[in-house]
């Protein structure tokens, strides 16, 4: 099976077909860097990064370019409130983004352009639309798209321009002859703020415009993909389409690919309610393979809902995942014996194993769909664990196979999702150290317990020995013994 994706411009599912295979070209649309990202922005970030990888996995060469937006009207409050100016901000938050970006894994793009860098782009197709008829100059220098002049403005989001605007409930504004106009040149209004020459005097871009004259710059008139989040639909890619393919009379990208938003305890997530969890808070407090594990456990196209309890599921899962990988990793090195016959949980992992890779692939290739990849995985754990947990368990010739092939498949998938692929004992000893905090259980207690219960066993004090353990299981940590000491690990409850 071929790549299939939803195209938001059909509403279907289409076939994967590149203008130029087996080159991609893509365009997401970046941050307006006026504050830190939170995990709602990581999660386009993040599912255009694993698009990228898939892609490349299949066999394209892929370019893909994501903009920053550095003049904007958040950014120049936020300079006037820190007495400072846009381009500190900008510059400030641009590196921030980058920085969470490293640490969440995600492949730098090809091009990163900046609004204030491609000035003479955007007058040069601001001029082209004015030159068609398709915008005009209001009396204080504003330039305005006109949309009645774009035939098939609203097929992105799929609605005409009389539901668009009483949807949008927007107020009528005398400069404007449609109140549906957008802007794309705003004049200067303080000298404070940043400002550019432009044949309508001095000002600055609007926001649509920057995206499709970088696009173009980068990508060419007409390129594959076109992305960012759902929210991003109406009006700003509804725009970007109407600007460039009024000036171009050219389609503009094929593929336009929409990721849904994260809410938070089932309610959006905005810094006006104050529900905000940034990416670099999030990090710190549980680890980038966390959050990307989690962005990437619902697939791109619906909600995914952040909640304490989804945050210990997804904990949960990894810690599941990796210890299965640390026990594969020990049963490669144990000694063996041969094996005449598969057992039935041997045939069962094995045959598993044995179609893993293409089964992820097929689940990939189903419009991406990320979930079912990681409901492949907890099969195959299941699996694997069911055969090595299994009371008696000796490792046999097949063991060795068995056991490599699910270290060879976890490295495989880890390539494309960029999870998984941690040393196994440096990532548990991570999460267990993150669910102690969260826990409020100290490490050092911890340990002072197992050494008095430890005493106890040693006296043949059983009694206390049971409290202890008891008393640590109430807290979610259970003990196992061994011969040489006993060890501790986190239990999860569902
Ligand atoms: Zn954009």
């Amino acid at each position: 099976m071929a790549l299939v994706l939803t195209n938001s411009l059909s509403k279907k599912k289409e076939p994967f077909v590149p203008l130029h295979s087996p080159m991609v070209k893509m365009y997401v649309c970046g941050p307006t860097v006026y504050n830190f990202v939170h995990i709602g922005n990581a999660r386009v970030f993040v599912f255009y990064d694993v698009v990228e990888r898939y892609l490349k996995y299949i066999g394209y060469q892929v370019e893909r370019v994501m903009n920053f937006t550095d003049v904007d009207d958040k950014i120049i409050i936020k300079a006037t409130e820190e007495k400072t100016d846009s381009h500190t901000v900008s510059e400030r938050y641009i590196e921030a983004f980058l920085t969470d970006m490293i640490s969440l894994g995600v492949t730098p793009p090809k091009v990163a352009p900046k609004v204030t860098d491609h000035i003479p782009e955007i007058i040069k197709l601001i001029e082209g639309l004015i030159a068609n008829s398709s915008a005009y100059v209001a009396k204080d220098g504003e330039v305005f798209f006109s949309i009645r002049n774009f035939k098939t403005y609203g097929k992105l989001s799929g609605k005409n321009i009389d539901d668009l605007i009483s949807g949008a409930r927007v107020q009528p504004d005398e400069k404007k002859k449609d109140p549906l106009d957008f802007s794309l040149w705003k004049p200067q209004k303080f000298p404070t703020e940043p400002g550019w020459d432009s044949p309508w005097g001095k000002g600055r871009p609007g926001w649509h415009i920057e995206c499709s004259a970088m696009s173009m710059k980068y990508l060419g008139e007409s390129f594959d993909i076109h992305g960012g989040g759902m929210d991003l639909i109406h009006p700003h890619h509804e725009n970007e389409i109407a600007q460039s393919e009024a000036f171009t009379n050219k389609p503009f990208a094929k593929y336009w690919i929409h990721s849904n938003m994260l809410t938070f305890n089932a309610e959006k997530m905005s810094k006006s309610i104050g529900n905000i969890m940034l990416t670099r808070d999030f990090i710190k407090k549980y680890s980038a393979e966390l959050l990307r594990f989690f962005l990437l456990s619902g697939h791109y196209r619906s909600t995914i809902d952040y909640s304490e309890q989804h945050i210990r599921d997804v904990q949960s899962a990894l810690h599941r995942f990796y210890t299965a990988l640390h026990k594969a990793e020990i049963t490669i090195q144990m000694p063996k014996v041969l094996a005449l016959k598969p057992s039935p949980e041997e045939e069962k992992v094995t045959q598993f194993g044995k179609t893993f890779q293409g089964r992820w692939k097929e689940a990939m290739d189903e419009d991406l769909n990320t979930a079912k990849v990681i409901g492949l995985v907890f099969e195959y754990v299941r699996l694997l664990n069911a055969y090595i947990d299994k009371k008696g368990f000796k490792p046999t010739s097949l063991t060795q196979e068995i056991c490599q092939d699910f270290v060879t498949s976890f490295k495989s998938l880890s390539e494309i999702l960029n999870i998984l692929g941690e040393s196994p004992s440096v990532f548990l000893l991570g999460l267990k150290q993150s669910v102690l905090d969260d826990r409020g259980i100290k490490k050092e207690d911890l340990v002072q317990k197992i050494k008095l219960r430890t005493e106890a066993r040693t006296q043949k004090n059983f009694a206390l020995s049971d409290t202890i353990r008891n008393e640590l299981l109430s807290q979610g940590i259970e003990l196992r013994d061994f011969t040489d000491g006993t060890d501790w690990d986190i239990v999860f409850k569902s």
